[in-house]
């Protein structure tokens, strides 16, 4: 329950923390909100030699209307993200979700980018991104680039960014209209979805049905050639691979993804 040692250093801006990044290479690891590095670490599941503490990136924190998309800085809290007029107006299913995340101690402390960075397939805000076709900034030492959210996540708790690269904006398409939904279930309230389902118009994401959140493809598919909320979603765990574990077997994760998409889409349609 104690972390090896490390060293700790505090990075006042992206361009230190990328840096100090660069200087320690791959011992190092970015510390956000902490509430999903921390208990890795006090596991001993992690053991960085070098913490970059992000948390003075005030200037991360924020969400902006941009036109044709929200901007959402990596270092806004999931509290901030649950609380946006903005979000609540534009992207409603993004600020539902976030008031979703664990109890109010985690979404005060955990980040957007944090979440996204981390990648478990556990967690809510990469499906529901997924749903949204997000597109993440990443900034390196020497350069940034945007990533589409499709090719972000590539396997269990592995992304697309390179070593030092930090996630710096979380951009957001305006869904302009469409229905949405957030499906979450769980054994208690503040739990860790078991199986949970965002939609969005007619883009299906699942929460914990494989070792990345995934897109629904054959939901999709289904809806596209005019099939019913309900047709559509007895296809919901095609092309999924959920776990067996200590609480759901993956039959019945994949019964679950199947009545859960099926009550999103039907909830989506009433919102449409
Ligand atoms: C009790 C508990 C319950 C929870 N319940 C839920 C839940 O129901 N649903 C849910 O979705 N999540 C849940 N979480 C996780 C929570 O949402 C975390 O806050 C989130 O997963 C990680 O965000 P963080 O800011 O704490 O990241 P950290 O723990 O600081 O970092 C996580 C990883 O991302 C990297 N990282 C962080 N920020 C960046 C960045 N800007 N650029 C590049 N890499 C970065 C770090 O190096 C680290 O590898 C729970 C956590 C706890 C402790």
């Amino acid at each position: 329950m104690i972390p090896s040692s490390f060293t700790y250093k505090r990075a006042g801006s992206a361009e230190e923390a990328c840096d100090l990044a660069a200087e320690y290479g791959e011992d190092a690891k970015f510390l956000a909100g902490g509430h999903s590095l921390l208990p890795l670490m006090k596991l001993r599941l992690a053991a960085p030699g070098v913490i970059i503490d992000l948390g003075g990136l005030r200037d991360l924190s924020y969400v902006t209307d941009q036109g044709s998309y929200i901007a959402i800085g990596a270092l806004t809290r999931h509290h901030d993200v649950q609380h946006s007029d903005l979000l609540a107006r534009e992207v409603p299913l993004l600020a539902h979700a976030a008031g979703q995340v664990g109890d109010p101690q985690v979404r005060h402390r955990g980040t957007i980018g944090g979440s996204v960075a981390h990648a478990d397939p556990a967690s809510d805000l990469p499906a529901v991104l997924l749903a949204l076709d997000a597109t993440l900034v990443a900034r390196g030492a020497d350069s940034t680039r945007e990533i589409p959210i499709g090719e972000f996540f590539q396997s269990l708790f592995e992304t697309a960014l390179e070593p030092g690269e930090l996630l710096t904006e979380i951009r957001v398409p305006k869904p302009a209209g469409a229905g949405w939904s957030f499906q979450k279930f769980t054994q208690r309230a503040i739990d860790w979805a078991i199986v949970g389902v965002a939609a969005q118009g007619g883009r299906v994401a699942l929460v914990s049905m494989g070792g990345t959140p995934l897109r629904a493809a054959a939901v999709e598919a289904a809806l596209a050639g005019g099939a019913s909320p309900a047709e559509a979603a007895e296809h919901a765990a095609e092309g999924t691979s959920a776990a067996s574990d200590i609480r759901a077997s993956r039959e019945y994760r994949e019964h679950l993804a199947r009545v859960l998409v099926s009550r999103a889409l039907t909830e989506s349609a009433a919102r449409a």
